[in-house]
């Protein structure tokens, strides 16, 4: 009986130290595997802490600058990348597909887009009749600067002459855009004298007219390197042994860039420290804030959080039957970097990482949908333009009828898509908003005061959607993506066996047996 209570003793305390044994190891294996993550999170709540530690200090402005050093170098590695990493993913991302696969993905895509960024503007409207947050006064709010005037038609064409860059070089560094001229027009009008009655008399009469003339800003030209990029991408894939040298340049081109963000990923948790204790040092004073602003910024947070947190992941749930929120979990680090960097296309690198390694979504996908994404899919930035405009339009006390509303949410769309994905890009493009319902263009001062920290929120929401539209593609073009990795041995997809970290609901969403039970669903 003793021996017997010893074994049972022995075999208990074999199995407790296993126990110990394997948690330990697992620990590890955890923190290895979310090393990154952990960095970043870490990294923010050091940096707010940090941030509001300094604040009593009250530093100049060059001591901020300084401090925010280690920030403003992030920003720039990562925007160092942009312009290769854009290129040479689209350029192989197209050419990895043949035209029709890439056009049905490209359907889905810009379905995809315009969906979303109607539905986002769509709450963004919703929530600002609801809440109200302005009040019909302008007295609370500081004095207002001169905003540039800007004709919604001139920058509706300025988007699309953007399209077509007349120099590639060009496009890297700037962007076409309408400037505003003087012009002295003089006109010989007839003149009736009836004194003397001379009934041919005239007169010459000058006067000023405003005209647009060709202008440019600095700042990549995203779109038409997009649009050049896809077309150069489906013309070397179609070019069969002729595009090889090509596609294997780019496809090398991009792996080397890959390789240079994961080096700048080691980076990023010190930077996003710096540029979020950076920006909480510099901010104004929060308590000074005005009731109808601190109302606005509430009601900003409530529509990007509706969006992001409630439509988004159930439009992936319904689609794809996955968990949503597994799939958002391995994007953290680019959401992070979103909000440290208020930049969509800065984290446009991230962005490519946490989806191929984290979530595993097929590089063909990523090429193709993330940079196209990051230009022109901007569901914070829709929502926020339609909410603010109507924020303006209520502290102006004027009240907006359907037509007004519809307006907006069709030049809110249009603003969203034009705007870059940089910093503040979305203030500048609310001047169109505003001017295409008659609303002053100065009131967009009233909401600069709190604009650096909803366009952090905003770009955050924008990557995620652009993120999820990723996994969303890549689910409806299995087919496609299949049969193309059966057909050409598929160049670019490197893991075969590829375990979807997120698809985890049930067995019967396994993509591998998506094949054999949706045969020929198509979308
Ligand atoms: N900063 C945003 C972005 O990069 C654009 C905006 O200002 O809304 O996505």
């Amino acid at each position: 009986m003793q021996r017997f209570r010893e074994s049972i003793h022995i075999r208990t305390m074999k199995a407790k130290r296993k126990v110990e044994e394997i948690s330990k190891e697992d620990v590890q294996a955890f923190l290895k595997k979310h090393a990154f993550v952990l960095f970043t999170v870490a990294a923010v709540i050091i940096g707010i802490i940090l941030g509001f530690a300094l604040r009593p200090y009250k530093m100049s402005y060059r001591e901020v600058k300084y401090f925010s050093f280690p920030g403003e170098l992030l920003m720039r590695m990562l925007q160092m990348l942009v312009l290769p990493l854009l290129v040479s993913s689209l350029i192989t991302g197209m050419a990895a597909l043949d035209s029709k696969a890439s056009g049905k993905m490209g359907m889905r895509a810009v379905m995809y887009y315009m969906t979303t960024t109607i539905i986002a503007v769509f709450v963004g409207i919703l929530v600002v009749l609801i809440i109200h947050p302005g009040k019909g006064s302008k007295a609370e709010f500081g004095k207002q600067q001169k905003i540039e005037q800007v004709s919604p038609i001139d920058a509706f064409l300025d988007l699309i002459r953007n399209m077509f860059p007349p120099n590639l070089v060009q496009a890297c560094t700037q962007q076409f855009k309408t400037k505003y001229g003087k012009r002295v027009v003089t006109v010989t009008v007839m003149v009736n004298d009836s004194v003397f009655n001379l009934t041919n008399a005239t007169q010459e009469l000058s006067r000023e007219e405003v005209i647009p003339v060709p202008g440019s800003v600095s700042g990549v030209n995203a779109l038409g390197l997009v649009v050049f990029s896809m077309g150069f991408g489906l013309i070397i894939g179609s070019m069969k042994e002729q595009g090889q040298v090509l596609r294997d340049f780019f496809d090398s081109l991009n792996e080397a860039i890959m390789k240079l963000v994961a080096m700048i990923m080691w980076y990023a948790p010190v930077g996003i420290l710096f540029l979020i204790s950076g920006k909480i040092v510099e901010m104004d004073d929060i308590t000074q804030m005005g009731g109808q602003l601190a109302m606005y910024t509430i009601t900003v947070i409530i529509g990007l959080l509706i969006h992001g947190v409630l439509i988004l992941p159930l439009l992936y749930f319904a689609i794809t039957r996955l968990n949503p929120f597994l799939f958002i979990a391995g994007l953290l680090q680019a959401l992070i970097t979103a909000l440290g960097t208020s930049s969509s296309s800065a984290t446009l690198p991230v962005t490519f990482k946490c989806l191929e390694e984290n979530n595993k979504v097929d590089k063909r996908v990523t090429r193709f949908v993330l940079p196209v994404g990051a230009t022109i899919n901007m569901d914070g930035t829709a929502l926020y333009e339609a909410l603010a405009a109507i924020f303006i339009a209520q502290v102006n006390d004027v009240e907006m009828n359907f037509g007004q509303i519809l307006t907006i949410s069709i030049t809110a769309t249009a603003a969203s898509i034009g705007a870059a994905g940089i910093p503040q890009a979305g203030l500048v493009t609310m001047v169109i908003v505003l001017t295409s319902v008659g609303l002053p263009t100065d009131d967009i001062t009233l909401i600069i005061a709190v604009d650096w920290f909803l366009d952090r929120l905003r770009t955050t929401t924008n990557v995620l959607g652009d993120s999820i539209g990723a996994g969303i593609v890549e689910f409806l073009s299995r087919h496609e993506l299949q049969s193309k990795d059966v057909e050409m041995g598929n160049a670019v997809l490197e893991e075969k066996e590829r375990k979807k970290p997120y698809r985890l609901i049930s067995q019967e969403n396994d993509y591998d047996n998506e094949k054999h039970r949706h045969g020929d669903t198509k979308m």
